[in-house]
C-alpha cells in the first residue's frame, strides 16, 4: 500500500471458481507467507517487478542500447533484466518498440479500482460479483476496506480469498462487510505448517475461529499437494479443528493444480514440489471420507 493505493498483478473478468456466478477478480500483489508450491508466484512481493515476456520479444537489441549499467544483460538475442537492481526500469519499459518489458503489476486508488469493477456491473445483476484475491488482500487494508464499502452501497456482492496471515483488526473490519469468505487452512501441525509456508499457523488459526463464529458463508480450503498437505493424517487434524468450531461450515478438498509449476520460469523462481499428479477420484473420495470421520457434514 503507497499513498492510499494498492498494488495489483491482475484483473482477471469472467472467472466462475471465485464465487457465485460469473465473477471479476482483483489479485492484490504481496503475501507474507512463502507456500512452496503457491499457484500465483507472481503475487508474492509486495513490489513492482520489471517481466521480460519472450513471446512478444523482437530481439531488437534496443533495450541493451538504452539500458543503464547493472539493469540487465543481452546475451543470445534476449535481455536478461536484473532483478537485483534497485532503481526504476521506466526506461526499459519505454524504449521497448513491441512491450516485450513491463512492470507485473500497477497501483490503483480506490476510484481507479472502483471503475474496473464496474465495467463489469452487467454480470453482477444476475449472481455474479467481485472477489478480491491476492497474493494476500488483506494486507491492503484501508484500499480493501473502502471497496468493500462502496461495493455494498452500489449493490455489488463480494467474496475473498484469504490465507489469514494477516493484520487481526483488518480482518474484524473486513468480515462484517464480505457476502462469502473463502479461508485456507493449509496444514494443521505448527511446525510442519512452518517448514511448507514459511510462517507457524497459530495467528491463522486464531482468524479462524474468528472467520468461522463472524462471517455469513464460509468456505475453508485445503490444497492438496502431495508430499507437504495431501494427507489423511493431516485432513484429519484440519477438519477436528473445523468441526470444533462449526460442523456445518462448508470444508473443500482442492485437487493438485498441475498447471501451477509452469509461472516459475518467467519469475525466476524454483517450483520445489517438482511436477506431480492429480488424485484420482476414489483418492478424493478418501480424502473427503477422513474429513467426514471428523464431524464435518459439508464436506466437498
Ligand atoms: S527492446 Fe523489447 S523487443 Fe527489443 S530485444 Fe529488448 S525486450 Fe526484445
Amino acid at each position: 500500500m503507497e499513498n492510499g493505493k494498492a498494488l495489483v498483478f491482475d484483473i482477471k473478468r469472467f472467472a466462475v471458481h471465485d464465487g457465485s456466478g460469473i465473477r471479476t477478480t482483483v489479485f492484490f500483489k504481496g503475501c507474507g507467507m512463502r507456500c512452496r508450491w503457491c499457484q500465483n508466484p507472481e503475487g508474492l512481493e509486495p513490489k513492482q517487478n520489471a517481466v521480460w515476456l519472450e513471446n512478444t520479444c523482437l530481439h531488437c537489441g534496443t533495450c541493451a542500447a538504452n539500458a543503464l549499467p547493472g539493469q540487465m544483460e543481452f546475451t543470445d538475442g534476449s535481455p536478461r533484466l536484473n532483478h537485483a537492481y534497485a532503481g526504476s526500469f521506466d526506461n526499459l519499459i519505454h524504449a521497448c518498440p513491441s512491450g516485450a518489458i513491463r512492470y507485473d503489476s500497477r497501483y490503483y486508488t480506490v476510484e481507479e479500482l472502483m471503475a474496473e469493477i464496474r465495467k463489469d456491473e452487467v454480470f453482477f445483476r444476475h449472481g455474479g460479483g467481485v472477489t478480491f484475491s491476492g497474493g494476500e488482500p488483506l494486507l491492503h487494508g484501508p484500499v480493501l476496506v473502502e471497496c468493500l464499502k462502496r461495493c455494498r452501497e452500489e449493490g455489488i456482492r463480494t467474496a475473498i480469498e484469504s490465507a489469514l496471515y494477516a493484520d487481526t483488526e483488518t480482518l474484524k473490519q473486513v468480515i462484517p462487510l464480505v457476502d462469502e469468505f473463502f479461508a485456507d487452512f493449509k496444514c494443521a501441525d505448527p511446525e510442519r505448517h512452518r517448514e511448507i509456508t514459511g510462517v507457524s499457523n497459530e495467528r491463522i488459526k486464531e482468524h479462524l475461529k474468528l472467520v468461522l463464529h463472524d462471517a455469513s458463508s464460509v468456505t475453508i480450503r485445503t490444497p492438496l499437494i502431495p508430499d507437504y498437505t495431501a494427507s489423511i493424517e493431516n485432513i484429519s487434524a484440519i477438519a477436528a479443528f473445523l468441526a470444533e468450531q462449526k460442523p456445518d461450515v462448508h470444508y473443500e478438498l482442492l485437487n493438485y493444480n498441475e498447471l501451477a509449476p509452469a509461472k516459475y520460469p518467467m519469475t525466476g523462481k524454483v517450483y520445489e514440489p517438482g511436477q506431480k499428479k492429480r488424485f484420482s477420484e476414489a483418492e478424493m473420495e478418501n480424502f473427503q471420507n477422513a474429513a467426514r470421520n471428523q464431524g464435518l457434514i459439508n464436506v466437498s
